[in-house]
């Protein structure tokens, strides 16, 4: 979505959003990526180790003063966010390059704009590689913020420059700047509508009995028959991400057909009505072609971001291309 002289990073924190890191960032390296974000720099030795040293890797919480060793092993970037990140950069020896990130708005992480403008002889010094910030509203296109938040990172930002991730990257040219990051819209993910989606999660059915009419399935009895109906139990649960708050919204699918839940979601399984399918499926699907990351987090309250980190280290993981 943007000119061939803006460069796509990839982000790829929180294990690449909980899909797995090091498969996930070789398959975007494989499709082009160079720059690879990260939230914290214990996140980036297994990085580094995947990608090689070709590539470029930044960390967005910047140099906290524990960093200063794996920051030496990897090479990775600091995003240097404050005065104080940049004197302990600046006192270590051997640190290699670094990163700047304003904060244009979102008052979360980066340096105000007048500690940016104080600093700019000491950053020059550093010879920054990237000037970075992050947009608080970009999905939600119409939001004044947007061109507020890109009013000052216009005015502020100097050398190399990055302001957008999925949403600003949707928001267009403007926002594009010298590189790109996106996260979430790599992975099938809203506010990136013709995403497709990149995961599949399958559950076994251990086993299906049938249930009679009055009588109740789960935790505090919460759902009740009201005919005769078959129950498969799945081996998932919410300590695999499957939130609790989804309740009865969601629903599970054999092939095209949807099953709905029945009763409370268990730590470690769920309980399916199969009432109306013709043979007892092996297998059900909870994340698929029928049902998104957005779809499960809005039976569940939540973000696609949410459903997608929360996926736990039970499932067999499966890469398919890449
Ligand atoms: C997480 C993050 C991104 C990626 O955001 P998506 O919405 O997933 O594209 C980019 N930049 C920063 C600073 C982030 O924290």
């Amino acid at each position: 979505m943007s000119s061939a002289r803006v460069e796509t990073a990839a982000v790829v924190k929180a294990d690449a959003y909980g899909l797995g890191i090091a498969p996930v960032a070789r398959a975007l390296q494989k499709a082009g990526a160079r720059s690879f974000f990260v939230a914290t720099a214990e996140e980036t030795p297994a990085l580094r180790q995947a990608v090689g040293n070709g590539a470029d890797l930044y960390v967005f919480s910047g140099f906290m003063p524990t960093d200063a060793e794996i920051y030496r092993a990897t090479g990775a970037i600091p995003c240097l966010n404050s005065a104080a990140q940049v004197s302990h950069f600046s006192q270590q020896t051997g640190m290699g390059r670094c990163a700047i990130q304003i904060d244009s708005g979102m008052n979360r992480l980066g340096m105000e704009p007048e500690e940016y403008a104080a600093l700019s002889e000491r950053i020059a010094g550093l010879n920054p590689v990237l000037t970075l910030s992050h947009l608080a509203c970009a999905d939600e296109p119409e939001h004044p913020q947007n061109t507020a938040q890109l009013e000052v990172f216009s005015a502020t930002a100097e050398g190399r420059r990055s302001l957008a991730a999925t949403g600003g990257t949707l928001l267009g040219a403007p926002y594009h700047f010298d590189m790109t990051r996106p996260g979430i819209g790599l992975y099938g993910g809203l506010p990136f509508a013709d995403a497709r989606p990149v995961v599949r999660l399958s559950l076994p059915v251990i086993q299906t009995r049938e249930v009679m009419p009055g009588e109740a399935v789960g935790y505090g009895a919460a759902w009740t028959a009201k005919t005769p109906c078959r129950i498969a139990t799945v081996s998932a649960g919410y300590a695999d991400g499957l939130i609790r708050a989804m309740g009865n919204r969601a629903r599970l699918w054999a092939g095209d057909t949807p099953c709905p839940l029945a009763g409370r979601v268990s730590m470690d399984l769920l309980t399916v009505d199969v009432s109306h399918l013709e043979h007892d499926p092996d297998t059900l699907d909870i994340l698929g072609p029928h049902q998104s990351v957005d779809d499960l987090a809005d039976a569940a309250g939540t973000i696609g971001y949410e459903i997608l980190t929360s996926l736990g280290a039970r499932y067999h993981r499966r890469y398919i291309g890449g």
